[in-house]
């Protein structure tokens, strides 16, 4: 036997027994945005390498280490995306959606980051990214975080999650920043974690949210932010948080909390729990006013924020509020025996989903006893099973049997059955 080729390590398969979760979250989802007005975008997953670089930053931990780029057989660099906000930006720009017009846009799909696969760290994970077009706030940034809001209470995990808000300001307060954090920090140079090291020349504010007790420590004395912020971007961030507090969404100000992507500026939010270990951010957004002129458009404010589904989808596991009825698929099982009732079978079935449109309808394949198909009845997870036997067939009925509900078999004439399946299964 030769040996079998297996999924790629941190790819996933999303077998049928999990599908109706994800299904319940991007119903959801997708209730959510129609509420708020968003529309739909769709982009390539496959983009040029130097949008990413451009947008992203250089020296981010995405592109520096995290990107699947190779070259394809014209020998063009190509990256599968890391993330949705630059093709978003690309495709929005390239379609003349942005120049002196309002977006409010959304997308869904699988974002690729060679990163150590773990739980809730995967190679290919898939977001939800919305994002806004020519909308300088913060009522708007208030907009996004409401809408998040609404989505946790929704889905029964608000209790489960924390709101943290900062602020980085205009790129010249940043680039203030950046020099008094880098001066201070030289100092301690070899008191620093080999990452922050590295970072205090290339990135010097990810340092702040490094992970290391003892960088921690030294950060305690840092210049702070809030000292170099600038009166616009601090009247944008007070805007936000009067109308955060005026809507009742509790958040916690971190001034340590400044992402991973260089692009941002101004707001940044992120929604994390204790209750998924260290892949605790859910949801991670923030505004990038200058990105749409980095990329060659006219400047254009924008602001979004991107969650992540498989995180979500085991939170809400850890939490258990997934609804149990999203786990039954099938309502009714159709068994049938014997040649004549078995050809019966798959018309019956048709006849009855004309008749009753909503009804989720498994048809037995293959023959056999009745007692067997009963069992694949009951495994099926459907409320009820018809049966149809020859005898049955020559007199016009077929019997119903209840596999949830301690109540006699009963007997039927076919015509009525589509009118019982929807009074039954309606009542319930
Ligand atoms: P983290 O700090 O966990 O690495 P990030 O800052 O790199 O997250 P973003 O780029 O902001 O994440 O992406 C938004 C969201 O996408 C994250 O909050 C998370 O829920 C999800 N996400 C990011 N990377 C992964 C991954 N490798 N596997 C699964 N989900 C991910
Ligand atoms: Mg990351």
């Amino acid at each position: 036997m030769s040996k079998k080729i297996q999924a790629i390590r941190g790819m996933n398969d999303l077998l049928p027994e999990q599908s109706p979760r994800w299904q319940y979250l991007e119903e959801c989802i997708r209730r959510l945005v129609a509420a708020y007005g968003y529309r739909e975008i769709r982009m390539p997953i496959l983009e040029q390498t130097a949008l990413f670089k451009r947008s992203i930053g250089e020296v981010t931990d995405i592109v520096e280490k995290e990107m699947y780029t190779f070259e394809d057989r014209n020998g063009d660099s190509l990256t599968l995306r890391p993330e949705g906000t630059a093709g978003c930006v690309r495709a929005a720009e390239e379609h003349g959606l942005l120049f002196n017009q309002q977006q409010r846009l959304w997308y869904a799909g699988p974002m690729f980051r060679h990163e150590r696969p773990q739980k809730g760290r995967y190679r290919q994970f898939h977001q939800v990214g919305v994002e806004t077009f020519g909308l300088e706030g913060p009522d708007i940034d208030a907009e996004l975080i409401m809408m998040s809001a609404r989505l946790w209470r929704e889905l029964g995990i608000l209790n489960a999650l924390t709101l943290e808000l900062n602020t980085l300001g205009s790129s010249e307060s940043r680039q203030a920043y950046r020099q008094a954090l880098t001066d201070y920090l030289s100092q301690y140079h070899a008191q620093l974690d080999e990452d922050s090291q590295r970072r205090l020349t290339t990135n010097p504010l990810r340092i702040l949210d490094s992970k290391n007790p003892q960088t921690q420590a030294l950060l305690q004395d840092a210049p702070r932010f809030d000292d170099y912020l600038d009166e616009d971007s601090r009247a944008h961030f007070n805007g936000l948080c009067q109308l955060l507090d005026a809507a009742g969404i509790q958040y916690t100000l971190n001034p340590r909390l400044v992402r991973g992507l260089d692009y941002y500026g101004k707001t940044v939010f992120e929604w994390t729990t204790q209750a998924l270990g260290a892949q605790g951010t859910v949801c991670a957004g923030g505004r990038y006013d200058a990105l749409v002129e980095q990329l060659g458009g006219k400047t254009t404010p924008a602001v979004g924020f991107a969650m992540g589904v498989e995180r979500l989808v085991l939170l809400l596991e850890t939490l258990k509020v997934f609804p149990d009825r999203i786990d039954q698929t099938v309502d009714v099982y159709l068994a049938a025996n014997g040649e004549g009732a078995e050809s019966y079978a798959l018309l019956l079935a048709e006849r009855l989903r004309s008749e009753y449109p909503d009804l989720r309808l498994l048809t037995h394949c293959g023959g056999g006893q009745f007692k067997k198909q009963i069992k694949k009845a009951d495994q099926s997870g459907a409320q009820l099973a018809l049966l149809l036997g020859e005898e049955e067939m020559s007199r016009g009925v077929a019997s119903v049997k209840f596999l949830r509900q301690d109540l006699e078999q009963t007997e039927l004439p076919i015509s009525d059955l589509a009118r019982f399946l929807k009074d039954h299964l309606q009542s319930r």
